[in-house]
């Protein structure tokens, strides 16, 4: 076994524990980024060409996270060369309150947003069918996944972080409040910190080692439908639907959805999966909640073919408040439970990282650690 000595390891190669090398590399920290799977493996949560960005949010800590992430995403761009933040504008509809509490937070936050007409909104985007109000905010849009992680690799590869693919970690110990030891098959790693960013795989490392909240592991099945048009723009879309609606259309809960360039419009229900054991999965789109989209799309969006559509494979690790875990115990810091919606976040998750590893400095008692 070799030994080395690091200041920080971070654990996981998705978009979070990407962000904190790039973070951790450019504030001069010695860095080692450790992945279990090869660059670009679809195992995990981030990877496809993309995710929903978007600053509105009914809460003004999700806001203020969204908006650092927003002006570090440019920051990445102009680093790399990069194009991965395309604004398209995004619209939520429906029938419930949600969307007052959206548009109030919104506008408390100085966040431009404003509500259309249905008719309005049918004008400019076609492909979608509007239920009830429209709130539209223009600062959102859609990010490119799997281009991102890469940028943020490679960034901090050239800051001077050492980036190893297939070097899954085995065991962490603490040896103190400020020293380690992270084990892979031919290694030992003693570092001041460890940041694991293992997504599904959580509660299989962290465990025994930190008081982490319920984890529930799901595979989601979003899918590319072929859109009719061409010449159609699309925006980001989330569709509120109250309890109601849901039991009379058998729909599995709100949806959400967005144009992914080449691959189609991708639609998806939000955390309604099965529970997996991600070492343990099958990929496969289970039939009966595909059919259920293809119905929603069939209602819902004239402007896709209902019946072409490829389904997508992806996890999920949702805490019971959909709240992140952004926290440190001991020198071990903590980014779990991103619930599905963490990828816009990302630059500014690994802001919060850095300075959790470098200067202790904690974020919003939000993301604490419950009986830390
Ligand atoms: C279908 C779907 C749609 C989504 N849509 C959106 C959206 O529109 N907008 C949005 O903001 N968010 C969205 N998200 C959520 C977002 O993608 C995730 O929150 C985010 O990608 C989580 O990143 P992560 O780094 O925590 O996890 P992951 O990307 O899963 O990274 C964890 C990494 O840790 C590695 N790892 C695990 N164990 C070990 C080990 N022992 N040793 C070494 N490495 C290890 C894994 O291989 C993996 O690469 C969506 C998620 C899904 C699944």
């Amino acid at each position: 076994m070799a030994r080395h000595v690091v200041d920080v390891v971070v654990v996981g190669g998705g978009g979070m524990g990407s962000a904190a090398a790039w973070r951790l590399a450019g504030r001069g920290a010695d860095v080692v980024l450790l992945e279990r799977f090869e660059p670009g493996h679809v195992r995990g949560a981030s990877h496809g060409a993309s995710r929903i960005f978007r600053v509105s949010y009914g809460d003004p800590v999700y806001i203020r996270l969204a908006r650092e992430a927003h002006d570090l995403w440019r920051e990445l761009e102009s680093e790399s060369g990069a194009a991965l933040l395309t604004i398209t504008g995004s619209v939520n509809h429906g029938r419930t309150p949600d969307l007052d509490v959206l548009s109030g937070a919104v506008e408390a936050a100085g966040v431009p947003g404003q509500w259309l007409a249905a008719e309005e909104a049918a004008e400019r985007w076609p492909g979608l069918r509007y239920d009830g109000k429209v709130f539209f905010h223009p600062a959102s849009g859609r990010l490119h996944a799997d281009h991102a992680v890469t940028a943020l690799q490679r960034r901090a590869a050239a800051l001077g972080a050492d980036v190893r693919h297939r070097t899954p970690v085995l065991a962490i110990a603490v040896r103190g409040d400020d020293a380690v030891d992270v084990v892979t098959e031919d290694d030992v790693y003693r570092a001041k910190r460890v940041v694991v960013a293992a997504g599904a795989w959580t509660e299989k490392l962290l465990g025994a080692l930190v008081p982490l909240p319920p984890l529930r592991v799901t595979q989601e099945q979003p899918a590319h439908f072929a859109p009719l048009r061409d010449s159609d723009e699309w925006p980001s879309f989330v569709h509120h639907l109250d309890q109601q609606t849901l039991a009379a259309t058998g729909f599995l809960s709100g949806v959400y959805g967005l144009a992914t360039p080449g691959e189609g419009v991708k639609v998806g229900f939000h955390g309604t999966g099965p529970v997996v054991d991600p070492d343990d999965r099958d990929f496969t789109a289970e039939p009966h909640q595909l059919r259920v989209l293809r119905d929603y799309a069939r209602r819902w969006l004239p402007g896709v073919d209902p019946w072409a559509c490829t389904p997508i494979s992806c996890t999920y690790t949702t805490t019971p408040t959909s709240d992140f875990v952004l926290d440190r115990v001991g020198p071990v810091i903590v980014a779990a439970g991103f619930s599905g919606h963490g990828f816009k976040f990302v630059p500014a998750v690994g802001r919060v990282l850095a300075d959790l590893a470098l200067t202790g400095e904690r974020p919003d008692a939000r993301f604490a650690l419950a009986g830390r």
